[in-house]
């Protein structure tokens, strides 16, 4: 699963390089995290998202790490993040309240905690709950009362927001009876922590009545959440319908409780909303099924979590390994992989398609997002470039469209070197040096050369993918080294190759023992068996193998139904072919263009030649089989439909026919076209019946066999 390998690829050495001065890059990661806080935490209003603001602090992180001279105790890998406005009054905490470190995945959890058994020299239960995404809060307790609630804050002090916290029906205003037993001193004060969260479907309605009115919603439902508790009319965060759930008190020792998972019992007793979904884990195993479990339904519950929080149960233990400056040590917060990352963009190249469209390409310092390595992503075309405003030495967010597809989303502005400049596209191809030329109305810049080395091998491959004419064996490696031997310059030359060509291919490669690496037998077979069967993929594969523009597999197949040989599609103007469904006048253009360029009608009467099938339904199953048994030859020219002999056959072999060239008494019909021969004369000597062109024709259109004959 892709959760199990989800290390951070950032690699500080390529870092520091592309970002030039690694004091610089900190202090600008540094002002850019403080600013994103603040955002986050006074304004609930996020700019960036969560994963791409973590990415942020991972790789400010990292490199504090590794350059520990740029050490600063205000830096905000070093405190707990928040804001304490001016609105509330300020309230100190009992005892901090921290942050929680995180694990990236279930690796980085698997590898905290061996080091939390190693370090204690025994292995201990470990009580893991779902990492709430709300907005945390801090209840005190006097004589059983609820008398305040703060927001976190900075961690020291938070905003005194007793009177929103009231509004909230799930938060006791008084302990049930008997809860008060579990207390050391009986009736003393004490502080309880939790989070005060919105429900997706709360969320949802508050959004939705915003955009009604023309106003901005919430970025998410945690910051719903902030926002609403942070009200300075508590009526309004009285109709917000938030929700609680307790999980900590800020001493311990104030309970007679042994650990975690007895604390969030007396919770519950004490008439607490606690979370249901925990578990008290005596293995490591035991944590990881945990977390994968609450991966699969994090979608299915009604309100956000961003993880697991993996807490050493026993307080005892809690106790002896203490607090970082901004965390538990006893203490994770498993992340789920996020679906975004930031990292930097250290090159757009451009690439050629087989159409001669040029692609800008985002070369990218690679970075793991949603479980696979992301190096390269595309920029589609200039205009986008210029919409998204990447520029070459960004810090970039990068994330998995549909979870396929990497995605730019676009730039940390702040993070800019002063000196990237706009991306223009190049004047010139990159492969053949020709002129790029801009066509009106297009987004696309494209390089229109015939010879362009790129587009021919763009060309050679999409001939042999699965949605042409499918040849396995066939792929890009082996393409560019039958490129560079000189064994294949167009599609056509795939079917002159021999077995012999292909065993001896040259891969560019050696043994350890510094012998060359050859393609071998055995592939060679197997390539050429694929291509032989990809011979008889029928019309509609070969146009969409050609490339020519505009016409994708469903064109390709509706054209092929429209002209069911490549002679009649040759032949038909730019009118007959926009009268075909889903072909407007530009396709058509397009491939009367294509059907007259001498080059492309070489390489199609090539192909036509060395046996590739020109007609369509030649699958045996793509027509009721209605002619099988029957044998034909064809003789004379069929003036009428334009068809050649090896066409008329094609067609006639879709159907389940045998064709073959002479006549004999096993013969059942003879097709004589125009100033037929030979075969004409012995057909009647021996008495087989022979049928005209238009006879001929409605075999094809009816499906039909000739009148007095029948299949098997
Ligand atoms: P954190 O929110 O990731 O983890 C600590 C917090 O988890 C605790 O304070 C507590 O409130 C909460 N929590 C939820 N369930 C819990 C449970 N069962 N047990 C214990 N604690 C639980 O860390 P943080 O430092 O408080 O905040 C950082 C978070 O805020 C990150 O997720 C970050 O992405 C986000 N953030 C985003 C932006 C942005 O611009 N998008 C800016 C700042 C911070």
């Amino acid at each position: 699963m892709a959760q199990d390998t989800e290390p951070t690829l950032f690699d500080t050495d390529t870092l520091a390089e592309t970002a030039g001065d690694t004091g610089a890059r900190i202090e600008a990661l540094r002002r850019e995290i403080e600013h994103n806080s603040y955002l986050y935490y006074a304004e609930d209003n996020p700019a960036i998202s969560d994963a791409a603001f973590d990415s942020l602090m991972r790789e400010l992180r990292t490199l504090e790490a590794a350059h520990p001279e740029f050490y600063d105790p205000n830096s905000p890998t070093q405190r707990v993040g928040g804001y304490v406005g001016d609105q509330f009054a300020p309230v100190t905490h009992a005892a901090r309240m921290y942050s929680i470190d995180d694990a990236m995945g279930l690796e980085e959890l698997s590898v905290w905690i061996d080091r939390t058994f190693d370090t204690l020299g025994r292995t201990v239960d470990l009580c893991c709950e779902l990492k709430i995404d709300g907005s945390g809060i801090a209840l005190t307790y006097e004589d059983g009362r609820l008398v305040r609630a703060a927001t976190r804050g900075d961690g020291t002090t938070g905003e005194d927001v007793t009177v929103n916290i009231r509004t909230i029906k799930d938060v006791p205003l008084r302990l049930r009876e008997g809860a008060a037993a579990d207390l050391t001193e009986g009736d003393e004060a004490f502080e309880l922590r939790g989070e005060v969260y919105m429900p997706k479907k709360s969320f949802e309605t508050l959004n939705a009545a915003a955009e009604a009115q023309g106003k901005q919603g919430f970025a998410n439902a945690r910051n719903a959440a902030a926002g609403s508790l942070r009200q300075k009319d508590a009526s309004i965060t009285a109709h917000r319908n938030l929700s609680t759930f307790i999980y900590a008190t800020a001493r311990n020792d104030q309970f007679k409780l042994t650990g975690q998972w007895e604390l969030l019992e007396w919770l519950r007793r004490a008439g607490f909303h606690v979370n249901p979904d925990v578990a008290l884990c005596h293995s490591k195993d035991e944590v990881l099924d945990f977390c994968r479990a609450v991966g699969e339904k994090r979608g299915s519950l009604p309100y956000d979590i961003d993880g697991v929080v993996v807490k050493v149960n026993d307080f005892a233990t809690q106790d002896a390994m203490g607090f970082t400056a901004r965390a538990p040590r006893w203490a994770i917060a498993y992340k789920f992989p996020p679906e975004e990352k930031t990292t930097l963009l250290r090159d757009i190249t451009v690439q050629v398609g087989r159409t001669g469209a040029l692609t800008p390409v985002a070369e990218l310092v690679p970075v793991r997002v949603s479980g696979s390595v992301v190096a390269r992503a595309t920029l589609h075309n200039e205009d986008e470039v210029h919409r998204k405003d990447v520029r070459v030495g960004d810090t970039v967010i990068v994330r998995k469209a549909g979870d396929v597809i990497p995605e730019i989303l676009g730039p940390v502005r702040e993070l800019r070197p002063p000196q990237a400049e706009v991306w223009h596209m190049p004047a010139t191809c990159p492969s053949c040096g020709s002129p790029v030329v801009h066509e009106e109305g297009e987004a696309v810049a494209r390089c229109v050369s015939i010879d362009c080395p790129a587009q021919a091998r763009e060309r050679l491959v999409h001939w042999a993918s699965r949605d042409a004419m499918d040849i396995e064996g066939l792929g890009d490696e082996v393409i560019g080294r039958l490129l560079a031997a000189e064994r294949v310059v167009d599609v056509a030359d795939y079917y002159n190759l021999t077995e012999y060509d292909l065993a001896t291919l040259d891969m560019g490669r050696v043994t350890k023992d510094g012998e060359a690496i050859h393609l071998g037998g055995v592939v060679a077979k197997k390539i050429m068996a694929q291509l032989e069967e990809s011979k008889t993929r029928g019309l509609a594969r070969v146009l969409f193998g050609l490339g020519i523009r505009h016409v994708g597999k469903t064109t390709a197949a509706a054209l092929a139904k429209a002209f069911p040989t490549m002679e009649a599609l040759q032949k038909a103007s730019v009118d007959d072919l926009a009268a075909v469904d889903g072909v407007g006048q530009v396709i058509a253009e397009s491939i009367h263009v294509f059907m007259r360029t001498p080059q492309n009608i070489e390489v199609i009467d090539r192909l036509a030649h060395l046996g590739v099938s020109m007609a369509e339904a030649t699958a045996a199953d793509a027509r009721p089989q209605t002619l099988s048994g029957l044998t034909f030859v064809l003789t004379g020219s069929l003036v009428k439909s334009g068809m050649t002999r090896g066409e008329a056959g094609d067609a006639l072999k879709a159907m389940g026919a045998k064709v073959t060239g002479s006549v004999s008494k096993k013969t059942s019909c003879v097709v004589a076209g125009e100033a037929a021969g030979s075969k004409y004369d012995k057909a009647v000597a021996l008495g087989v019946p022979v049928i005209d062109e238009d006879a001929f024709l409605a075999i094809l259109d009816t499906g039909e066999p000739p009148a007095g004959l029948s299949a098997e």
